[in-house]
């Protein structure tokens, strides 16, 4: 029958595999492709490869890509082989996974789908269940980390993202130089990440630097795990100009409400980007940088500490920081003041961070892709499949099943 060799064909099947019948069930629109071999047909132990005789069978049943318009079923008495060293074992069959109710091609559409799509645009595409969807990306991912090797680490980024409305975190570990997510670690505690160190100190015998926020948590843990740790501290700009430009906007909020107050009209109103953004500036903003509002002065502060933080040399960067925060110190405005109390706190983990050439930016497209795959997914029900969802599409994992790489 002309059916069985199409099949054979399209399946790649290979001796001692052929297809028995090919069963069409027009109503349900689906074609079963039933799967044998030879009687005495002897098979090769999982484990050690020696051919073994069949012990018994047991019949399964896979999802593969529809054919022809058709919901596509293989179905096979699969038999199990007596080794003489390992047992009782099933026989691995060349167009599936052992587990999987789908087969490799179908899985591997699966995978590729779920790069691009949402799982229940790819659970509805295919017709299987959201369950399922994610069990696929669940070996996907499984399969990926046990393929991993264990790289050297070098350049490293913490960072937390939450992952719930209810400010539950985790914690992202970044391997700067291969732009990947290395793990994913529950909460933002001290002991987590010291006991992830902990874990993988013969893979950190390289590391150089890790970039964080100014968080004493991510710090502490460094600090007691890693030697030398705090020389390689760096604290990341991004981070750092964030809480200048945060002091800037209360002080711009803060003037602004009190010309309003006064019945004045305020030279600020809708002027809050402008400050904010860099150049290029028009001529009106110009003259009002360079006026002497309460504003003009926090944004001066803004750029001088933006220009310390393009700096490379260190030794400069360490001693112009130290007259910017005297300048703040003196500005009396109280939030840029209250900046000058971080900054002083952590100046050794931002000029490390000059020194050693460090910045979190990669990291922080990480964090943006991660927000987008939150609001893909309406927030995370738990933490593994959040988990599991950073490591599918950020974690530079080879996941694709054996038998179509
Ligand atoms: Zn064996």
């Amino acid at each position: 029958m002309q059916d069985r060799e199409l099949y054979e064909k399209l399946l790649g099947l290979k001796e001692p595999w052929f297809v028995e019948k090919v069963s069409l069930d027009l109503s349900a629109a689906t074609v079963t492709v039933i799967i044998g071999h030879p009687k005495g047909a002897s098979f090769p132990c999982p484990v050690c490869g020696k051919p073994s005789p069949v012990y018994d069978h047991q019949k399964r049943r896979w999802r593969h890509l529809d054919t022809c318009g058709f919901t596509t079923i293989l179905e096979a008495e699969v038999p199990r082989i007596s080794c003489s060293e390992h047992g009782v074992k099933q026989v691995t069959v060349p167009w599936g996974e052992p587990g999987s109710r789908f087969t490799a091609l179908f899985e591997a559409v699966a995978i590729s789908l779920l790069k691009v799509a949402s799982l229940s645009d790819v659970a509805r595409h295919l017709r299987i269940s959201w369950d399922a969807a994610s069990g696929i990306m669940e070996r996907a991912v499984r399969r990926g980390l046990a393929r991993r090797e264990a790289h050297p680490l070098t350049r490293i980024g913490i960072d937390e993202t939450s992952f719930q409305k209810r400010h539950e975190y985790v914690t992202v570990v970044f391997d700067q130089e291969r732009n990947c997510v290395v793990d994913v670690l529950d909460g933002r505690k001290k002991e987590t990440l010291k006991s992830w160190f902990l874990a993988h100190m013969h893979a950190l015998r390289t590391l150089e630097s890790v970039s964080m926020d100014m968080w004493d948590a991510y710090i502490g843990a460094v600090r007691e795990s890693i030697p030398d740790g705090v020389q390689k501290i760096c604290f990341d700009r991004f981070h750092v100009a964030q809480y200048f430009n945060k002091a800037l906007d209360k002080v711009r909020a803060d003037e602004h409400r009190a010309f309003k107050q006064q019945g004045k009209t305020s030279p600020l109103t809708r002027t809050k980007h402008d400050w904010l953004r860099s150049y290029p500036h028009d001529a009106a903003f110009t003259s009002l940088a360079r006026s002497n509002l309460k504003t003009a002065r926090a944004w001066r502060i803004k750029e001088a500490a933006a220009e310390l933080l393009r700096t490379k040399s260190h030794e400069e960067a360490a001693r112009d920081w130290r007259k910017l925060l005297n300048w703040m110190t003196r500005s009396r405005l109280a939030p840029v003041v209250n900046v000058a109390r971080t900054i002083r706190q952590y100046l050794w983990g931002i000029v490390n961070a000059t020194r050693l050439g460090a910045t979190n930016a990669k990291n922080e497209s990480v964090n943006a892709t991660i927000q987008k795959l939150k609001a893909r997914a309406c927030g995370f029900r738990n933490r593994s499949r959040f988990k599991m969802v950073i490591l599918f599409h950020l974690g530079g994992l080879s996941m694709m099943p054996e038998m179509v790489i």
